[in-house]
C-alpha cells in the first residue's frame, strides 16, 4: 500500500486541522463526572454543527461519507490534537451504523439525527452476569404482549447507561430454538420505571458503566431492529463496528502516549538509563508494527470490501501495548505513581480493562487461531 496522501486526502486533513484549531474546546474538566459529560455533549453539538460528527456515515444520513483513508486521518487528527471524546460514542460508532444497516425507513427517520447531534445518548445492553464472551447464551427474555414486548432480566457493564435515552438491547424471544436463533435486537427506551440503572464504580474511581435491572420493561414492536429472531446477525453488525472503529484511533493514541512517555522519562531524568531506553525502544517497535498492521487491514478492506482478521490482531496488540506502556509510566514515576488524580495514574488503571472490553484477549486469540492459522475449532 502507498501511504502517501493524495491531494484530496491532504485537503481533508488540512480542513480538519484548521477547524480543530478554531474550535478545540480545551481539556475536559476533571473531577465532577456530570460536568465532564455535559462538556462532551456540548463538544458533540459543535462537531455536528461543523459537519465532523459521524464522518464515516453516508451523506444521506447526515454523515460526511468519508473514505476509509479519510476515517483513518480523522481518528489520527483527533488524537493528535487531544480533542475530547464526543458524548455519544456508542451511538456514533455502533448504534447509527446498525440502524442504517438494518433499520426500516421509519426507524432511520426517528433515530439517526438525535444520535449525531448528541441529543439522545445510546448504550449497549448485550453483556449479562453469566453471558459475556458467550453472548448468545444470554437469558434476558422478551415476551409479546398486546403489540408490545415485555422484557425481564439483567444486563451488566452497560457503559453510559446512566446518561442514555436508548439501549441497543439483545433479548431472547424464542427459548425453543438453538441459542443463536432465538434472539431479537431491540431499541429500548431507558426512561421508564421498569428500567433500573445502578452505576458500578471502577478501579479508576469513575462510574463509567452500570448494572441494568429490567422488570417487565416495555418496548413497542416498531422498535425491533432487523426482524424477530435475527438478533444475532444484527448484534454482529454492532460488534464489527465496535472493533473496526477502534483500530486507527487506538493506534494514534498509543503513538501519542509513547511520545508522552519519552517526555516523562526526560522529566524524571531516566532517559539515559539503559533499561528504560530498552523498554521505550521495544514499545516503539510494537507501536510501529501495530501501525503497519492497521494499514494492512485497511488495504484488505479496500481490496475485498470485508474486514479481515487483522482487526482481532490489532485489538489484542493494542491492549498489550497500552498496558505495557502505562506500566512503564508507573516505573518511571516511582513513588508518586499511585497519586490517583494524575493523568498517568488514570491511564494505567483504565488500561487494565483494555484486554476485556470489546472482546477479551483470549477470545481474540481463539479467533486468530481458528480463522488465521486454521487450527481446529474448540467447539
Ligand atoms: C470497560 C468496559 C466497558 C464495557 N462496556 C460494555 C457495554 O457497554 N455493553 C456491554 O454489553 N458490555 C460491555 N462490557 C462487557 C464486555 O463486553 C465483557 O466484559 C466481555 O465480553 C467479557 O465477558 P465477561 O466479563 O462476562 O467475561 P467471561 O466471558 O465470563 O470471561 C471470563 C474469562 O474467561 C475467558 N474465556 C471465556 N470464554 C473463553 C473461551 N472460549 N476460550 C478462552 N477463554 C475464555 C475470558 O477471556 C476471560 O478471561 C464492557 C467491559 C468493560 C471492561
Amino acid at each position: 500500500m502507498d501511504l502517501t496522501l493524495s491531494a484530496d486526502e491532504e485537503a481533508f486533513r488540512d480542513e480538519l486541522r484548521t477547524w480543530l484549531e478554531e474550535n478545540h474546546p480545551g481539556e475536559e474538566p476533571k473531577g465532577d463526572e456530570e460536568e465532564a459529560f455535559a462538556f462532551r455533549r456540548e463538544w458533540q453539538t459543535k462537531l455536528h454543527e461543523g459537519g465532523w460528527a459521524g464522518v464515516s456515515w453516508p451523506k444521506e444520513y447526515g454523515g460526511r461519507g468519508a473514505s476509509l483513508i479519510e476515517q483513518a486521518i480523522y481518528s489520527a487528527e483527533m488524537v493528535r490534537s487531544r480533542a475530547p471524546s464526543p458524548a455519544n460514542v456508542l451511538g456514533l460508532a455502533m448504534g447509527g451504523p446498525t440502524v442504517i444497516g438494518h433499520g426500516t425507513e421509519e426507524q432511520k427517520e426517528r433515530f439517526i439525527q438525535p444520535i449525531l447531534s448528541g441529543e439522545e445518548i445510546w448504550c449497549q445492553g448485550f453483556s449479562e452476569p453469566e453471558s459475556g464472551s458467550d453472548l448468545a447464551s444470554l437469558k434476558t427474555k422478551a415476551v409479546k404482549d398486546n403489540g408490545d414486548w415485555v422484557v425481564t432480566g439483567q444486563k451488566v457493564w452497560t457503559t453510559f447507561a446512566h446518561h442514555s435515552k436508548w439501549c441497543m438491547l439483545v433479548a431472547r424471544t424464542d427459548p425453543d430454538v438453538p441459542k443463536h436463533k432465538g434472539l431479537t435486537y431491540f431499541l429500548m427506551d431507558m426512561e421508564q420505571d421498569a428500567v433500573q440503572v445502578r452505576p458500578l464504580r471502577q478501579i479508576t474511581g469513575q462510574a463509567e458503566f452500570n448494572e441494568l435491572f429490567l422488570e417487565e420493561a416495555r418496548i413497542p414492536d416498531e422498535n425491533v431492529i432487523g426482524g424477530v429472531g435475527n438478533g444475532w446477525m444484527v448484534a454482529i453488525t454492532t460488534l464489527m463496528n465496535e472493533r473496526s472503529g477502534l483500530a486507527f484511533g487506538a493506534m494514534a493514541q498509543v503513538r501519542r502516549d509513547l511520545n508522552d512517555l519519552i517526555e516523562l522519562a526526560r522529566e524524571h531524568g531516566v532517559d539515559e538509563d539503559p533499561v528504560t531506553r530498552q523498554r521505550i525502544a521495544q514499545l516503539h517497535m510494537e507501536v510501529e508494527a501495530l501501525r503497519i498492521n492497521a494499514y494492512r487491514g485497511l488495504t484488505a478492506i479496500m481490496k475485498t470490501g470485508q474486514p479481515g482478521p487483522e482487526g482481532s490482531l490489532g485489538k489484542w496488540a493494542w491492549s498489550d501495548i497500552n498496558q505495557s506502556l502505562t506500566e512503564a509510566s508507573t516505573e518511571i514515576r516511582g513513588p508518586e505513581a499511585p497519586i490517583i488524580d494524575e493523568a498517568w495514574t488514570y491511564r494505567f488503571l483504565r488500561a487494565r480493562a483494555n484486554s476485556i472490553e470489546g472482546g477479551t484477549t483470549e477470545i481474540l486469540k481463539n479467533i486468530i487461531a481458528e480463522r488465521v492459522l486454521g487450527l481446529p475449532k474448540l467447539r
